[in-house]
């Protein structure tokens, strides 16, 4: 039989993506680079990047590589600062790697002389981050099989010589469990580590000195075991940064903030993800409450058109960019205050560098969209800058805060100076103009999205997202400055333009809020959608209690709006009782109104309990509360009830977990130690859930 046409077009697309199948990731790549494909100067992902490791280490002449499992950027930052700092004091030929680029089927062959370093967050409840889930499951799996054939018992990872560090936050039940629970099973897979596992503790606010406190002797455990010696460091740019005076800003190929090249294109196109950002049209926006020094914001984004869709509980994350005060500080302070304009082009000097943003651009772009600029100092990062300092008795100073621990803790991070406000403050405004562009580009964040409890149902509002925000305003005592929130403050801006202030200006940031060639005007924010695990019970009828004091109300108004709506709807809901606090009652008690109405279609099946703490000779907060109904809660976990917690990580959340052991404990009539196994079994079932921050 003759095939016609479209036999061969089904056959040969049958072919092609069989093909494709077979040779995914050998022959082309999967492009989670953000910026893949759209760099102009041509050092964009090459086409035939390979998930083999080793292949890639052998190709680029290394013998050091640092995977990282990061969620926030903190781990990525790290694994860059252990590679430059491995190549310029032992002469290890580094690179970091994304552990969701490559597969480790062939770890078994990793070479004696070479070294693997893992430096991986710990996400959530104890769970990988989202690019180290699939690492995760490969390593942790009881039957785990490499290339080689080997297994468990045959300790296949005998050659595989690696160091590790990890992120955690000890408020957290699962404190720092990827690192530990990767080293128990690299141990067991016989590979051998050099040095303790480091841990560093965000919830004590020690991360950083946790990390160098670690590495220091890390680095002598590996000197000494590859035969490494030290020399002195000097920097060494993985990134080279080219002036284009020829080139003009406005010209249609140079990226002026715009993240990848359909955005420069004008043409933003899906999907929408952690890497392209939706620039949305805010719908409406309002301040709840403002009183003297706080403010809270809602608004609505709308989302129609773009593909994008969100379930009640999960998370919207804002894309924000550095207030223009700050920009203007930056550049100033660098001498590249007029210069900010100029088109600079970023290339990598390695095969395995990665540019974290788009070229061409220009100083004032980089400055203004993707460097975290007001983020706390590193200690470390002082030190790498001394070398640079515009004189000598500077150069004392950066380098005796890069050395010591407590004077950096009083002359830096006591007073919340961002980099710039350092500069200044120890040059008394003289520029900075030594120090090259790129080592900024290399140690410096890239700017992180900041992630929203989405406060509306989908079920209400499919095309409209809701956030509910307090803007971060934090006064210091005896600090000089207030420091103001990157994105809260950008929020409040699009805010007050979008109610007709023609300069809208809070406390003088001078935000860009029309945006890269004003992208953005008519009120647009970027945004894309985490989808989250914070959910309701698929069937209404069951009870829910939930604990949101403060803007930790923000995802129980979506669970409150929706069961309201299947309420009106005719079907049966369950109880549905909501803990809520804040300062005072006239002050900053949200929603106050929508709550009135909610009860209105719910009836007593509603129950909304407050405290307020600053009404009244004693202090009441939602743990009080709690205790006050035990015999209810008690009752009510007994019925299968879903137990819910979203807001503060560091105290409240901890607090209320306690709270709910001893009521247990008192109402069953059973050891606390017992209670808490029973919470652990609601939280390992589900049946608790946290949403915190
Ligand atoms: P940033 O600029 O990021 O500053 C935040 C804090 O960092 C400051 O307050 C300060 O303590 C510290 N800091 C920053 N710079 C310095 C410096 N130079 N020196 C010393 N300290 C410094 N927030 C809400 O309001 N509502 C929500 O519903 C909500 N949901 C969230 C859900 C999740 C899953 C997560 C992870 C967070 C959530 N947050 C929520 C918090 C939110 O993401 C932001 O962290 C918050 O809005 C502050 O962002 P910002 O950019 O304004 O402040």
């Amino acid at each position: 039989a003759q095939l016609d046409t479209l036999d061969i077009v089904v056959l040969a697309a049958l072919l092609l993506g069989t093909i494709a199948y077979f040779t995914k990731g050998t022959y082309w790549a999967v492009a989670k680079d953000p910026y893949a494909g759209s760099l102009a100067n041509g050092a964009a992902t090459k086409a035939g990047k390979t998930r083999d490791i080793l292949e890639k280490m052998d190709e680029t002449g290394k013998n050091c590589v640092i995977f990282y499992g990061s969620q926030t950027g903190t781990a990525e930052d790290y694994a860059s600062r252990l590679a430059k700092e491995g190549s310029s004091r032992f002469g290890l030929k580094t690179m970091t790697a994304d552990l969701e680029e490559y597969d480790f089927e062939n770890l078994d062959s990793f070479p004696e002389d070479k070294v693997a370093m893992f430096v991986l967050a710990t996400y959530g409840e104890g769970e990988p981050t989202d690019n180290a889930v699939e690492f995760y499951e490969f390593i942790s799996s009881e039957d785990v099989s490499f290339a080689q054939g080997g297994g468990i018992s045959e300790k296949p990872l005998a050659n595989l010589k690696y160091v590790a560090f990890g992120l955690g936050n000890n408020t957290y039940e699962h404190y720092n469990s990827m690192v530990r629970n990767v080293t128990k099973f690299l141990d067991r897979l016989g590979a051998n580590r050099i040095g303790t596992a480091g841990e560093g503790d965000d919830g004590a606010g020690t991360m950083e000195e946790d990390f160098l406190a670690w590495k220091e002797p890390m680095w002598k455990d590996l000197a000494e075991s590859m035969h490494l010696q030290e020399r002195e460091a000097v920097y060494e740019p993985v990134l080279e940064v080219t002036e284009k005076p020829d080139m003009d800003a406005e010209s249609d190929d140079v990226y002026l903030g715009e993240p990848n090249k359909n955005h420069l294109e004008g043409k933003q196109k899906g999907p929408f993800n952690a890497h392209n950002p939706y620039i949305a049209p805010i719908a409406e926006s309002k301040e709840l409450f403002t009183v003297k020094d706080r403010n809270c914001l809602h608004m609505e984004i709308d989302i129609s058109g773009s593909n994008l869709s969100y379930t009640t509980g999960d998370h919207i994350a804002i894309w924000p960019t550095n207030a223009g005060k700050e920009v203007d500080r930056f550049l100033n302070i660098l001498g590249l205050g007029e210069k900010r304009h100029m088109v600079i082009s970023v290339k990598g000097l390695d095969a395995t560098a990665k540019i974290p943003f788009p070229s061409p651009t220009t100083y004032d772009a980089v400055v203004r969209y993707h460097m975290e600029i007001c983020a706390p100092v590193s200690r470390q990062f002082v030190s790498a800058l001394a070398p640079f300092s515009p004189n000598e008795n500077i150069k004392a100073e950066m380098t005796k805060m890069g050395s010591d621990r407590d004077y950096f803790h009083d002359q830096v991070a006591a007073r919340n100076y961002n980099l710039a406000q350092l500069l200044e403050f120890l040059s008394q405004g003289q520029t900075w103009d030594k120090v090259p562009f790129s080592i900024f580009i290399e140690g410096l964040h890239k700017i992180q999205p900041r992630y929203y409890s989405i406060s509306s149902s989908s079920l209400v509002q499919k095309n409209k997202i809701s956030i509910t925000a307090v803007v971060e305003s934090v006064e210091v005592p005896g600090a000089s400055h207030v420091l103001k929130g990157v994105t809260t403050n950008y929020l409040l801006a699009l805010k007050q333009k979008q109610h007709g202030d023609p300069n809208p200006d809070p406390h003088g940031l001078n935000y860009a809020i029309t945006g890269p060639r004003n992208k953005y005007d008519g009120i647009h924010v970027p945004v894309h959608v985490r989808h989250s695990n914070f959910k309701l019970p698929s069937d209404p009828s069951k009870p829910i209690i939930m604990i949101g004091p403060g803007t930790g109300v923000a995802p129980f108004r979506g669970f409150v709006q929706e069961r309201a709506k299947q309420a009106r709807d005719g079907e049966t809901v369950g109880k549905t009782m909501l803990f809520f606090g804040c300062r005072k009652k006239a002050e900053d008690f949200i929603y106050a109104d929508e709550w009135e109405a909610y009860k209105n279609d719910m009836g007593d099946s509603f129950e909304m309990l407050t405290a307020f703490s600053r009404e009244g000779a004693q202090k009441v907060y939602v743990q009080h509360l709690l205790k006050q109904r035990a015999a209810e809660i008690d009752r009510l976990l007994q019925q299968k009830a879903y137990f819910y917690v979203c807001g503060d990580a560091a105290n409240m959340a901890r607090e209320v977990n306690t709270v709910l052991a001893q009521i247990i404990a008192e109402q069953r009539g059973i050891s606390e130690s017992k209670a808490e196994d029973i919470v652990k079994a609601m939280r390992n079932s589900n049946a608790y859930q946290e949403d915190v921050w």
